[in-house]
């Protein structure tokens, strides 16, 4: 087996048993990245030196008892890197180095990994299928024609074809199940609140949440456990305690109630995505949990109440990149000029997209016919939930309509684009977890997603029902053949 190929957990205990050092497990992730990266292009910026100083470290004996000491992982290119560039996917922060680090990336590098890239994202996470990043489209490494979801596209992508051991994205609506569903990894966005947000650059503040991709369940639990807690620089972190998530890995999910959102199976989704889903059921089913129907009934109104509270925070967010403040500065003859200027070539068209829906929907005349309500609505989403989970202690649903789509299908048809999120919108709505684990592939051999629903800070409870599955299943074996 090829090192590039491990999991956090088999490369941690052949790090702690000495077989393999920090360093030679950084070389064979670099050497991978060399080998496919020209093909995936997972990677916006690549940092092989500062990882084999810090491999280095590590072998001579540093960081020692760190739960992720040694291992390489990539990092979405949303998230600040003390001294490295920080794009957002977009030409308006192309030359952006933050001096400082996100909690989530700190956190990493407390724990002992060594973070080795950032990687591609749709424009300031704004997209499905990493086409909107502004520098150059992720292909999906079980096929290159194909996307690899997004906007956490380039993770995905990095940790399916073992250009990392594991990666962090993030999650507005989607993007970090997604493209997990899609690339065939496993993908968590954690409770709104679990995990800092400090040093990860907004977009909508009410549903961001920063979330892990990996190649398993265990892994998941594991790098959750580093990233998650109280921030004091991040006031709307949750400070409650952060359970041993890998406890909860016990396979064990006899008598636990499992519900079936019977909007979740909709016309015009991929008949294999949907029997893939349903034989999983049955299998959660043999494994000794209860099978319940629950309905959500107002899962129809996610996608429009989504598209307009999302693009009103984003709209209000992306004020700030004025010209004068960072990144990109275009001088016109005037203040108002440079403005336009500045933002007229520093935004790509889906941005620019979005800052005029955001601005429509707060407009005076028109804030509570649009937004107000879109607020309202959003309340009855997540009572649907609120009752769902009196009834059971997780959800199951697909993850995506359909199997990853070929590059530049969807690209000019953005209502098109949107509903590849119409499963996992709802779930930022309500501010609840959801983890995405591969459950079985279509007739192109293109991985297809199951995802593991829980009410907030439900992440043990997820983590245990997707454990249990995929001890029972082989699924998360398969890897690519690049
Ligand atoms: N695809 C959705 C959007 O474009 C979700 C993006 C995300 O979760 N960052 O808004």
């Amino acid at each position: 087996m090829n090192l590039y190929e491990l999991t956090i957990h088999e490369a941690r205990r052949l790090l702690d048993a000495g077989e393999v050092s920090a360093e030679e497990l950084t070389e064979a992730v670099l050497a991978r990245i060399l080998e496919v990266d020209n093909d995936v292009q997972a990677y916006i910026t690549l940092m092989p030196e500062e990882a084999l100083e810090q491999a280095r470290a590590i072998d001579a004996g540093g960081g020692s008892g760190a739960p992720l000491r040694g291992i390489p992982l990539a990092v979405k290119d949303v998230l600040c890197t003390a001294g490295v560039p920080t794009t957002c996917g977009s030409r308006i922060l192309e030359n952006f180095i933050p001096p400082y680090d996100a909690t989530v990336v700190a956190r990493l590098r407390a724990a002992g990994a060594i973070i080795i890239g950032k990687t591609n994202t749709d424009e300031f996470a704004m997209g499905s299928s990493t086409e909107n990043s502004a520098f150059f489209p992720t292909h999906n490494p079980w096929d290159l024609s194909r996307v690899p979801g997004g906007s956490s596209g380039g993770s995905a992508a990095a940790v399916a074809a073992g250009e990392c051991l594991g990666a962090l994205g993030t999650d507005t609506g989607g993007s970090v199940r997604q493209p997990a569903a899609l690339c065939g990894v496993v993908g968590l966005k954690p409770t709104y609140g679990r995990v800092s947000r400090y040093g990860l650059v907004a977009f909508a503040s009410s549903l961001d949440q920063v979330g892990v991709l990996t190649k398993d369940v265990t892994d998941a639990a594991i790098v959750l456990g580093v990233i998650a807690g109280h921030d004091p620089m991040d006031s709307t972190s949750v400070d409650a305690p952060v359970p041993d998530y890998t406890a909860a890995l016990t396979g064990d999910i006899r008598g636990m109630r499992v519900g079936v959102p019977k909007e979740y199976f909709i016309e015009g989704m991929q008949p294999e995505v949907e029997e893939a889903v349903r034989a999983a059921v049955d299998q959660l089913a043999d494994l000794g949990a209860e099978v319940v129907e629950v309905s959500l009934p107002h899962t129809d109104y996610a996608l429009p109440v989504y598209y307009l509270i999302a693009p009103a925070e984003a709209s209000a967010n992306l004020a700030r990149y004025d010209g004068v403040r960072y990144g990109l500065r275009v001088q016109g003859t005037d203040l108002e000029e440079t403005y336009k200027a500045t933002r007229g070539r520093g935004f790509g068209p889906e941005v620019k997209r979005r800052i005029m829906l955001g601005t429509y929907a707060l407009s005076a005349g028109y804030y509570d016919a649009y937004y107000l309500k879109a607020q309202k609505v959003r309340t009855l989403i997540k009572q649907d939930f609120d009752r769902a989970f009196e009834q059971v202690d997780v959800i199951v649903a697909p993850t995506t309509p359909t199997t990853a789509f070929r590059l530049g299908e969807k690209v000019d048809d953005p209502l098109q684009m949107y509903l590849s999120d119409v499963f996992t919108l709802s779930m930022n709505l309500a501010g609840i977890c959801g983890l995405s684990l591969p459950c079985g592939f279509d007739r192109q051999g293109l991985p297809i997603g199951m995802q593991v629903i829980g009410p907030a800070f439900g992440e043990e409870t997820v983590l245990r029902v997707a454990y249990a599955y995929e001890q029972a299943t082989e699924w998360h074996k398969r890897r690519c053949g690049l």
